[in-house]
C-alpha cells in the first residue's frame, strides 16, 4: 500500500518548487525545472533582465551550470544544477545576487539569442503571419528593453516560423498526404508525381508534382484557346517553384487550369503541363 501522505507531500513540494512562468526572474535553490531547454532558457531571460551577461560553464546531459561573465574577476552568480532520476532538473547551487555593476544594454546582449527572441515572436506571429522586421525589434525591446540587430530579428522570426510551420523537410513530408487529401475531397482530381531515383541514396528524390482539379478539367473545352502559365520563386533551402497555367472563360473570369511545383532551373515552363 502506497504511502498516499508521503506521495502527496511531495507532489505539493514539487509544485511549490517549480519554476514560475508568472516570476521569471525568481530563482532559488531547489528550484525544478521540467526539462534542460527550459532551465537554459530561465537562466538567460534572467540575465537579459537583469542587465547582465551570463556565460556557461558546464553543459552535459545531467549537468548545467551558468556564471556571471565576470566570474574571472571575482563577481558570483552563479547557478548549478543537475538532472533527476524522475526526468526534472533541479538547481542544486545557486548564488543568486550579481555583485558586478550592471550594464547597460541598449543593443546586442549576448544572452538574447535567438531562441528567446523566436520564443517572443511565435504569438505574434501566429496571430499575423506577415509580422514585419521592424515590429520584431520592438516587441523584443519592448520585453527584455534590449534593442535587437536586424540580422538578429531576421533570424528570429525565421526560427519562429519554423517552429509554428515546420521546416522544408517537414513540409515536403506532408506534401504526399496533402496531395491525397486533395483527391480525396476533391474527387475526379488527377495528381502526377516525378519521382527519381539517384545511385546510392535510398530515398526517392522529389522532381515534381502536377495536379488539376475536376472543374478544371471539366471546364476546359469553354475556355479562350490561349493559356497563360505564372510562376513565383520559393528562396530557400530547395531551388523549386510553383506555377500556375490560367485561362480566360467567356463571361472573361480567369479559371486557374493546372497547378505544379517544378526546379527552379526548369528552362521550358511548358513542357511541365
Ligand atoms: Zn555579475
Amino acid at each position: 500500500m502506497p504511502d498516499v501522505d508521503a506521495l502527496t507531500r511531495d507532489l505539493d513540494e514539487i509544485q511549490t518548487t517549480m519554476w514560475d512562468e508568472s516570476r521569471p526572474t525568481v530563482l532559488a535553490n531547489g528550484m525544478l525545472f521540467s526539462d534542460k531547454a527550459l532551465l537554459t532558457r530561465v537562466a538567460k531571460m534572467y540575465s537579459v533582465r537583469e542587465c547582465r551577461e551570463m556565460i556557461v560553464w558546464e553543459s552535459s546531459p545531467d549537468v548545467y551550470k551558468a556564471v556571471c561573465h565576470r566570474w574571472f574577476t571575482s563577481f558570483h552568480w552563479m547557478m548549478r544544477a543537475s538532472k533527476k532520476e524522475i526526468g526534472l532538473w533541479k538547481v542544486s547551487k545557486y548564488i543568486g545576487t550579481h555583485n558586478c555593476k550592471m550594464d547597460i544594454f541598449n543593443r546586442n546582449h549576448f544572452n538574447l539569442d535567438v531562441d528567446l527572441i523566436s520564443l517572443q515572436l511565435i504569438p505574434h506571429i501566429e496571430a499575423f503571419i506577415r509580422y514585419k522586421i521592424k515590429e520584431c525589434i520592438t516587441c523584443v525591446h519592448q520585453e527584455y528593453g534590449c534593442t535587437i540587430t536586424k540580422r538578429k530579428a531576421c533570424l528570429g522570426r525565421k526560427r519562429a516560423f519554423k517552429i509554428i510551420y515546420g521546416d522544408w523537410d517537414k513540409s515536403f513530408t506532408s506534401l504526399p498526404r496533402y496531395m491525397a487529401a486533395l483527391k480525396h475531397f476533391n474527387p475526379g482530381t488527377v495528381v502526377e508525381w516525378k519521382l527519381e531515383r539517384s545511385a546510392g541514396i535510398p530515398e526517392y528524390i522529389f522532381r515534381y508534382v502536377f495536379w488539376a482539379f475536376k472543374p478544371a478539367i471539366d471546364g476546359f473545352v469553354h475556355y479562350f484557346p490561349v493559356i497563360s502559365i505564372g510562376g513565383t520563386h520559393v528562396y530557400g533551402k530547395y531551388d523549386i517553384k510553383p506555377l500556375i497555367a490560367v485561362a480566360v472563360d467567356a463571361n472573361e473570369q480567369i479559371f486557374p487550369q493546372l497547378l505544379s511545383s517544378v526546379p527552379m532551373k526548369a528552362k521550358r515552363r511548358g513542357c511541365y503541363f
